[in-house]
């Protein structure tokens, strides 16, 4: 007998779900809410799609359950993902150990997936702007319901793959939490992650705009948290992929407490040690050239920075600086190297990339199928998984979504 499986959300996830539990032998239905799959694949790594990366590990992504995680990753890695998309003829090229359609394009990777869901028309049913709003067991046939607005289904299996909240213009508003809650999962407490975060100091107006090689740090627990690489400065706060890496820890931490302090090293290959004292020393000449303090710092960082720290050290950049004594020039390099700003929160799931949290590790098996309801399958963003930036949370959807189906399929 061919099992029913049914699918809710046709996103990355989803549609390679549908590809392998039809490759099981399955009749697939996929519910997707919109009017058509894969929405959010087109918005993915700027419209180039990241769709994986070489240096793949439970390192690269956040779970309660790394353990867990590694068993999955273990058994559909980076090489899987490749060649997943080469049987469906995408070319996939890496830079930098990054990977990417050859033609740059997010749009190849959602048609390989659009055009060979097409070809198994027989096999798989797309239900497109049907959203499920329920779905119930029934034990004693071994079935399950599923509701929309339109009709009732019911399935052998269903893959529950809608997504987490991130983004919800493509579609993934939350209601895979709701609909897992229905079934009597847990959740682990869902927030925004690869977000900008939002700074408490009125200054950042006046800096908006400037983009700078940076490493920024914060305290989590007993950990210095580091990340390095191109900082936004933006009229809220600060944005930028180092950003972005460190939101997600950051936002746990601001569920208990108002602000958490963030640092950033402006200079970050300079040695710290002693740095404000050798500047002084090096940029003494200067000083007996009658210079103001505006051309005394200038040529060291983005000019609108040096501003915001001259003025942060109580100085005018119309100053000249033999009047300045040595302390408040020291005040100003200090901010180079180690500028103190508090985040108050991040900016809403509307703009974050993906969601932390989810759908507990613990409560699924091997086959990523639920420990309380046998028949249900979870695959994607919906489960307690997220990644790094860097191709990894298409690599889980990929991932988790080929076992997912493979195993509801069988
Ligand atoms: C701007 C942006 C850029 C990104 N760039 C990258 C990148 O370059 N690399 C990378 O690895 N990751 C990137 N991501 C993250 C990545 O896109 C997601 O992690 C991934 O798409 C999640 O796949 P998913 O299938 O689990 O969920 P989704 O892609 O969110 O798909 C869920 C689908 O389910 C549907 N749905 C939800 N609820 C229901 C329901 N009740 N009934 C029917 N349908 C429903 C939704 O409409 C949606 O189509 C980016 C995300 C964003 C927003």
């Amino acid at each position: 007998m061919r099992k029913s499986v049914g699918i809710i959300g046709g996103g990355a996830a989803g549609m390679t779900a549908a590809l392998s539990a039809a490759k099981q032998g399955a009749k697939v239905t996929v519910f997707e809410g919109n009017d058509r799959l894969g929405k959010k694949i087109l918005s993915t790594g700027n419209g180039k799609c990241n769709l994986g990366n070489m240096d793949l590990g439970p390192g690269k992504y956040y779970t309660r359950n790394p353990e867990l995680l590694q068993r999955y990753l273990e058994k559909f890695g980076t090489e899987n993902t490749i060649s997943f998309f080469r049987e469906l003829g995408l070319i996939v090229k890496q830079k930098n150990g990054y990977l990417y359609p050859v033609s740059e394009q997010a749009s190849s990777v959602l048609d390989v997936l659009r055009f060979a869901i097409d070809r198994q028309a027989g096999n798989i049913q797309v239900m497109l702007q049907t959203r499920i709003e329920r779905l119930e067991c029934d034990k004693r046939n071994n079935r399950i319901r599923l509701w929309s607005d339109k009709q009732i289904e019911s399935f052998d299996r269903v893959i529950l793959t809608c997504g987490g909240k991130a983004a919800p213009k493509t579609g993934s508003d939350g209601m895979g939490y709701k609909l897992a809650g229905m079934l009597g999962h847990s959740l682990v407490p869902v927030v925004p992650a690869l977000v900008q975060l939002k700074c408490r100091e009125e200054w950042f107006k006046s800096i908006s705009g400037v983009r700078a090689e940076a490493e920024i740090s914060f305290q989590e627990e007993k950990q210095r948290v580091t990340e390095r690489g191109e900082l936004q400065l933006t009229e809220y706060g600060i944005s930028g992929i180092p950003v972005f890496q460190i939101s997600r820890r950051i936002n746990y931490i601001l569920r208990s407490q108002k602000e958490v302090e963030v640092k950033i090293d402006f200079l970050p290959d300079f040695p710290q040690d002693g740095f404000s004292e050798k500047m002084i020393l090096e940029r003494t000449p200067l000083i007996a050239k009658g210079v103001t303090v505006e051309e005394y710092f200038a040529g060291l960082l983005n000019k609108k920075l040096m501003n915001l720290f001259i003025r942060l050290a109580g100085l005018k950049p119309s100053d000249p600086v033999c009047t300045i004594p040595a302390e408040r020039l020291m005040k100003v390099y200090e901010s180079c190297r180690n500028l103190t700003v508090y985040v108050t929160g991040s900016n809403s799931f509307d703009s974050a990339q993906v969601c932390a949290g989810g759908i507990p590790l613990t409560e699924i098996t091997e086959n990523l199928e639920s420990k309380l309801i046998p028949g249900i399958f979870f695959a994607g963003e919906l489960l307690d998984v997220d990644g790094r930036c860097g191709g990894y949370n298409l690599q889980w959807a990929w991932c988790s979504g080929y076992l997912a189906g493979m195993a509801a399929g069988k």
